[in-house]
């Protein structure tokens, strides 16, 4: 291709509102322009790059068995109306309405779509395991589009779907998945790690994200050096902590002081002049007509999630204020552990194991306790893990202090099991004829997303750093003076060359100075230059660069496809 003709309008300056390099970066080197919020054209280089990470992609699964289809992309209400997402998906699903007045949306995911296409076209337990997937557009209304193609309203995803009969070979699909999205971004080149994830709206047990580790990532992740145990935030636990008191503790007698007003731990702290860490919050939560109290410590968070876990329970609420005054006698702001009444069962997060001494709501309206001793004037029924765990918290595994680093999403994996399949009656006949429903999981890759984040992990300050497996181009030929014949016959020479032996090449025809040619180049991040300028032809020779490493060499004109082709082909599948 050559430079002139292939629309590859790059700027000098940074966008505005570029908050990160890839997304700088994808509008300076001219990947990418904005059409509305969150809605982009995808331009020819960039197009390149999506073309090869789904070639990656469709070559792993096609390897792993699954088979590519493609639905479409408007979907009538009534599928999601079965699983009773139509509702629950709410603002974030984009929906139309058509000359009949029948609504659909625009997909933000497919489990409902191509649950309907197996129920009706899957029958005997003979026809499975299948997984089947596409690679399209997605719509999804982010209330905060942003980082360009990293959080587009829309955006293009492989979604995948596996059906089994059993929960054992449910498993073992799984397992398959997961293995091949880790070849898929090792192809890629991207620094990821997959950890244990929240499941979300989707629903499910068992489910990982595959992290793209990056300063600038949105999610936080914690993991353990020692181990290599790692989990979304929100999802990662922490090990049990002793709860004895440290030696030499001297218990403090509790006292009720007054604190008129002051109902977080932020102002009784300021108040009484004691630190965060020496707090309990206490907190009310309801669930099946229980009252729950779960005691954190005055600087951590609860997780629901593992409340809900802990007790087993699909929902727990937390308690109405009517309720909390009912049960703590006191206005909101002042619930405290140790007058509770003996109907609320009270857990104890690890993060108060060995904390004595401590300030809690008094369950009188304007008061707190200090000197609270847990054992001594509480005595929970339980010491678990449920706040959102930090960095330095044991590893749930080996006791190691977890480590937080912040990473880009780009895959998701799920075991649904039979949640969708029983919603939308989607069954097939086992050995003795009765019908199933199947077990299912579903699977994603964020593919412009991939992109941004390959990006994020490979430019500098000039530009991007293609690795080749992903690159738009894999050579670009660049004469430097386009009035020299010499120069330019010799850059055309090359340019066939390099085609000849099926190098991807782009050849900079423009009549432009050499500086300019320079920057555009380190921009737009080809892996391979080959500059070809007077004094070396003159010579006999023209040079050869990586972009990665700024190596050179001086190679004569008739070697430069072999010299190249070498250095190339065994890159492509990922790792150069
Ligand atoms: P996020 O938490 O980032 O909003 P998600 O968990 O809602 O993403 P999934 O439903 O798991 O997303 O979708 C599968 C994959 O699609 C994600 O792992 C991500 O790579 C990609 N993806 C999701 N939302 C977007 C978006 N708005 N723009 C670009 N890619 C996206
Ligand atoms: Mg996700």
């Amino acid at each position: 291709m050559r430079w002139s003709r292939a629309l590859i309008p790059t700027l000098k300056e940074d966008p505005a509102d570029a908050e990160v390099a890839s997304h700088r970066l994808m509008i300076r080197a001219g990947l990418l322009r904005p059409v509305a919020r969150g809605v982009y054209t995808y331009l020819p280089l960039l197009l390149r790059s999506i073309r090869k990470v789904s070639r990656i992609i469709r070559e792993e699964l096609d390897r792993m068995g699954a088979v590519e289809l493609l639905p479409p992309i408007l979907h009538p209400a009534e599928l999601w109306q079965e699983t009773g997402r139509w509702d629950l998906y709410g603002p974030l699903m984009m929906r139309v309405t058509d000359r009949h007045d029948r609504e659909y949306a625009l997909g933000p995911t497919h489990e409902e779509i191509v649950t309907d296409l197996i129920r009706r076209e899957v029958r005997s337990y003979r026809q499975l395991p299948l997984s089947v997937y596409q690679i399209q557009t997605k719509y999804r209304d982010e209330i905060r589009p942003r980082f360009g193609v990293m959080r587009a309203r829309e955006f293009l995803m492989k979604d995948a779907y596996s059906f089994d009969a059993d929960e054992a070979s449910m498993a073992d699909t799984y397992q398959k998945f997961h293995d091949a999205y880790c070849a898929i971004f090792d192809r890629c080149e991207l620094g990821y790690r997959a950890v244990e994830a929240e499941a979300g709206e989707i629903g499910g047990t068992v489910n990982h994200e595959f992290m793209v580790l990056a300063g600038t990532g949105e999610s936080a992740i914690l993991s353990c050096a020692a181990c290599g145990y790692g989990a979304a935030s929100e999802r990662a636990e922490s090990a049990q902590r002793d709860h004895e008191l440290p030696d030499g503790h001297q218990l403090a007698p509790l006292e009720v002081v007054d604190t008129p007003g002051k109902t977080t731990v932020d102002e009784v702290s300021q108040l009484l002049g004691k630190p965060a860490d020496s707090f309990v919050k206490t907190l009310l939560f309801e669930t099946d007509g229980k009252t729950i109290a779960a005691l954190v410590r005055g600087d951590r968070e609860i997780n629901e999630s593992k409340l809900r876990r802990l007790l087993a329970v699909e929902r727990v609420e937390m308690a109405e204020p009517d309720r909390v005054k009912e049960v703590t006698g006191a206005e909101v702001g002042f619930a405290g552990p140790h007058t509770l009444p003996d109907t609320v069962r009270i857990i104890a997060d690890y993060s108060l194991a060995g904390h004595g001494n401590l300030v809690a709501g008094a369950n009188q309206t304007d008061r707190h306790v200090t000197g609270l001793e847990i054992g001594r004037d509480v005595e929970p029924e339980e010491w678990a893990d449920v706040s959102l765990a930090v960095e330095g918290d044991p590893c749930p595994q080996c006791r190691q202090p977890l480590k937080e680093t912040r990473g880009i999403e780009v895959g998701h994996i799920f075991q649904l099991g039979t949640k969708y399949s029983v919603a939308m009656n989607a069954t097939f006949l086992d050995e003795s004829g009765s019908p199933v429903p199947f077990e299912m999981c579903s699977y994603g890759i964020g593919v412009t997303r991939v992109i941004a984040a390959a990006i994020e992990q490979n430019h500098d300050d000039r530009g991007i750093i293609w690795p080749v497996a992903i690159a738009p181009y894999e050579v670009e030929v660049i004469p430097l003076n386009m009035d020299s014949e010499v120069v330019v016959q010799t850059a055309e020479h090359i340019y066939d060359a390099c085609q000849a032996v099926d190098l991807e090449v782009l050849l900079d025809d423009r009549a432009d100075r050499a500086g300019s040619k320079f920057a555009d180049a380190d921009l737009i991040g080809v892996p391979w230059r080959v500059v070809v300028g007077d004094r070396g032809v003159e010579e006999g020779v023209v040079e050869v660069a990586s972009r990665r490493d700024a190596e050179t060499a001086t190679v004569a004109p008739n070697e430069v496809a072999a010299y190249l082709r070498d250095r190339i082909q065994p890159a492509r599948h990922g790792g150069g």
